[in-house]
Formats: structure tokens, sequence, C-alpha cells
């Protein structure tokens, strides 16, 4: 038998509960924190951040990493707890929790490099000046979750956030509350201390009102619509915003393409986690001499690929009991408009699992090609080739990642260039988001500023410029006792050291 589970069905004013998406046993209880609640726990990390910064590189470095061995040594209770939340099989959990916690090491240990003091020339004008530049944390970062990745995801802005020195608020997603609580009670277990990482829980209105609490900054994953609202509330008081919002993520194959590979990788980048990943693939463009030999090995390949709640399933059920309504509505869609089911039909969706989908001759403007679908779903489009597929996977308004295949380095090289997204992998799909090091974030719809890698890092800092006079200059240049003689000597000396590079004037 399968069931819709309405999330908030127990709601009350002050609590809700999280249910298992598969089966609608209750996993928690938690608070709908509310505004004045968000505030004083954004007052108290305001204090903790102050013993926290003063810590420095090494002390929050190895206070990160004992937090890093306490996941690591309990990533099997995690794992279980983010597959009863979130749904996804136990062994996808656990590769989502060794993608965090490398995160956690990776900005740890790289903090100081990135961000620490370090003198920069300070060019002619200023030579007797000293120039340094540094990265100083906001105070406290206010970090709202999604639920399909709700270790990995918030994360890429909790870790580097701390490490950079900040207090962190998070608010995890309704759908997932209990991963967020676990990830809190375990910093607090492994950094005893003031509460660096403190946890809001609730809906909506809980992430508005951590938007408005004083924060120094918001760190947003979620939908691009969600990330609009966020945005706004943000505006009211100039909170700047990191946007890691939706996706429409396209694969591209070549004609020298190994098409069993890419075949593979179409499968697992847009069926895995049932498609609910930020960075899936949705749509596929094949180009036309291996088109049919891609179609026939994606059909292979999904041969038994099957949802379920159990440990042999491929992926989970649907975790958000709404977005099967979207699912549906993006088939019925692309079935009306002509296209053509090759795996799967009409009859995919099983609520809460969706089997898998693929379809062909999809039209381009149908909602399974320009709106974000999250779930188990492909269109697979012919084009002439890889260059016509790269110009199609850009025709829309979300550019977070994407994926390109061909034997060729230099053109599959040209072709992740010319990508209109914020990462893509040659031969491979979301390779990226397990280099510690390369930034992670989109174009467009997909949001602005980047977590992961030193991008990550500063994402969580202002920058600070600060010089020393090193000794008074003969001439004082900013000074009302500038010698009027010296105005036409700096023209002449401006157009000595610059004014070369001017083109010539006409005559
Ligand atoms: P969502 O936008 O519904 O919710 C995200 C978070 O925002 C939740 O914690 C929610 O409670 C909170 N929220 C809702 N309304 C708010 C408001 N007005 N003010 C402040 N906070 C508010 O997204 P979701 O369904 O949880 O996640 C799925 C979406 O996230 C997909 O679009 C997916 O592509 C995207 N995503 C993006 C990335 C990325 O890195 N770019 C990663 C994972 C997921």
């Amino acid at each position: 038998m399968t069931q819709t589970f309405e999330r908030d069905r127990t709601s009350t004013a002050q609590t809700f509960e999280s249910v298992e998406p598969a089966t609608g046993k209750v996993v928690g209880t938690f608070t709908v924190d509310d505004a004045d609640r968000v505030r004083d726990v954004v007052e108290q990390a305001q204090v903790a951040s102050a013993w926290w910064s003063s810590l420095g590189f090494d002390g929050r470095k190895e206070r990160l990493r004992a937090w890093k061995g306490v996941i690591a040594k309990r990533a099997t209770e995690l794992a279980e707890l983010v597959h009863r939340e979130n749904g996804k099989p136990v062994a996808d959990a656990l590769l989502e929790i060794t993608l965090a916690v490398d995160h956690i090491e990776w900005a740890a240990s790289h903090a100081r490099r990135v961000l620490g003091r370090r003198r920069v020339p300070s060019g002619m004008t200023a030579a007797n000046q000293s120039a340094f530049v540094e990265y100083a944390p906001f105070g406290v970062v206010g970090v709202i979750g999604p639920w399909n990745y709700p270790v990995f995801t918030p994360m890429g802005s909790i870790a580097y956030a701390l490490a950079a020195g900040n207090a962190v608020v998070f608010k995890p997603s309704e759908h997932t509350p209990a991963v967020g609580q676990w990830l809190v009670r375990t910093f607090a277990e492994a950094v005893p201390g003031p509460e660096v990482l403190s946890l809001v829980t609730g809906f909506g209105e809980t992430g508005a009102a951590l938007c408005r609490s004083g924060v120094g900054k918001v760190a947003f994953t979620g939908s691009s619509a969600t990330g609009r609202r966020v945005m706004a509330a943000c505006a009211e008081n100039l909170v700047p915003v990191l946007m890691e919002c939706g996706g429409k993520d396209a694969m591209v194959v070549a004609d020298d393409a190994d098409v069993e590979s890419a075949a593979d990788a179409a499968v697992w980048g847009g069926m895995s986690n049932a498609g609910q990943t930020c960075i899936g693939i949705e749509r596929v463009y094949v180009a036309e001499p291996v088109y049919d030999r891609f179609v026939d090995a994606v059909r292979r390949k999904l041969d038994g690929v099957r949802p379920g709640a159990t440990d042999d399933a491929a992926y989970g059920p649907i975790t958000m009991p709404s977005q099967v309504d979207v699912i549906e509505e993006h088939l019925r869609d692309a079935f009306d408009r002509g296209a053509h089911a090759v795996v799967g039909g009409p009859d995919a969706v099983h609520r809460p699992f969706v089997e898998p989908v693929v379809l062909v001759d999809v039209p381009d403007d149908a909602k399974a090609v320009t709106q974000e679908t999250f779930g188990p779903t492909l269109t697979v489009h012919k084009v002439r080739d890889a260059e016509e597929g790269v110009a199609k996977a850009n025709a829309t308004s979300y550019g977070l990642a994407g994926a390109v295949f061909s034997r060729s380095k230099e053109r599959a090289m040209q072709l992740a260039e010319t990508m209109r997204s914020g990462m893509t992998s040659i031969n491979s799909v979301i390779a990226f988001a397990s280099v510690p090091s390369l930034p992670f974030g989109g174009v467009g719809e997909s949001g602005f500023g980047r977590i992961h890698g030193p991008d990550g890092l500063k994402e969580f800092t202002r920058a600070k410029a600060i010089t020393r006079q090193r000794f008074a200059l003969p001439i004082p240049l900013l000074s009302f006792d500038r010698p009027a003689s010296l105005t036409p000597k700096l023209a002449k000396a401006l157009a000595v050291l610059h004014g070369r590079s001017a083109p010539r004037s006409p005559r």
C-alpha cells in the first residue's frame, strides 16, 4: 500500500513532527521557533562568536577536527537517521556523510592559508606603506538548509563559516530537523564551551525570522522561489546572502563519447536520490550518431533500478509529498505534447515512490525541459552535435552544473567552458562536489556566491585592508601642506608612468 504523509499534519503553533517519508512514522517533534526565540539564539551566538573567533585558526582547526572525528565514528548512526528522515538508502547517506566530513577537514586545515593576514605589494604611489589584507568573520552566519542532502549541503556552509571564525545558527529544513539536531548536538559534544553552532527549527517563517535576526550573513540553500523571499527579507537590513538554488542540469554527449559510461552516468545522475539532487542530471543532449546506442544503453542500465524503502532499493521515496505533484504534472505535460517514454510511463508514480522515467521527443518548451522536476526522470534529446547540445543545455534560466562526455580532452574542455553553469564535470557526473578545493555554486536562477574551496571560505568573511606607514614621504601627498608645485610634477609623472599605453591620437 502506498500513501502520502503530510509532514505538518500534526503541527500546532508551537511544535511540528518530522516523519519518515516511506512509512509516515514519526521521527521526532520539534519546536516552531518564532522571531523572539530566533533573535535570542542569535544573540547568544553573537557572544559565542567572540570566543570562537579568539581561538584563532589553530584552535578552531583542532575543534573542527574533533567534530569531524565524532561524525566519522558515528557515521552509521547518522546515515540511518538520514535514511529515516529523508528516505534515501543508508549507503547513499553514508556517501553524503563521507563528502561532508572531507569538507570539514578541508575547511579547517586551509582556513589560515586562505584567510590569514598576508602582505600585499603597496605600489609606487604608496611605496612608503606596508599593505596587508585579511579576511574577518561576520560574527554570526545564519544557515538555511534543504532536505535533499541534509548533511552534505548545509555542511558546505556550516563548516566553511565556522572555519572562518563565525558562529552559526542553523535552520534545517522542516523535513529533516532531526538530522540538523544531530549535527548540532554532536558539535556541542565535540566542542565544549559556548554554543558556537546552534539550532532553530520550524518552517519558512522561522527562516525569514533568521534573515531579520541580526545575523551578519545568510547562507541559503533551497529553491529559487524561496531564494527570492530570503533575499527580500535580507534586503530590509542589507544583510548579504549566499544563494544556492535550484537547477535543471544537462549532460551533453558528443559523437566521440564513451557511450556506455555516459549512459551509466546519466542514469546515476538522473535517478540517484530519487532525482532529488540539485546537481542531478535532468536533461541529456546526445549527438545524432550515438543517440540510438545511448538510448539503448540507458534502457539496459535502468533494468532493475527500482525505488523502495529497503536496503536493496536503488533509491528511496520522494521526500516531500508536494513534489510528487510537480513530477506528475511534468510527465503529464510532456505526454500531452507528444513525448514518448522509453523507460517507465504515465503510471510511474506510486506515492511516495516514483519509478524511473526516460522521455524522448519532448518539446523544448515542455515543463520537463524548462522547470526543475526533482524526480527520477530524464529527458533525452537528439542533437546535431555536442555544440548544439551545449547551446540547448544553456537555453534555461538556471545554471547550476552539468556534464560533458567526449574522448577528446580539448573538445571536452571547450564544451565544458561554454556550458553556462557554475560547475561542469567531464566524463563523469557530480565529481566536482567531491573535490573540496573546488568552488560550488551556480549562475542565473541557480544563485550566486560559492561554498567549498578557498572561495567558500572567503564567502563567510569580509575582506579587511590595513596599511602601516613605514616612513613619511619627503613631500606630503595626503596633506593640506602639499606644495602647489607638486601638481604639474604629478601630472608629468602620471603621463610618463601610464600615458604610454594610450592609443596615438589621430593627427
Ligand atoms: P525550499 O526552498 O522549499 O526550502 C529551503 C529552506 O528554506 C527550508 O529550510 C525552508 O524552511 C526555508 N524557507 C522557506 N521559506 C522561507 C522564507 N520565506 N524565508 C526563509 N527561509 C525559508 O527548498 P527545499 O524543498 O528544502 O529544497 C529543494 C530545493 O533546493 C531544490 O530546488 C534544489 O535544487 C535546491 N538545492 C540547491 C542546492 C545547491 O547547492 N544549489 C543544494 C540542495 C538543494
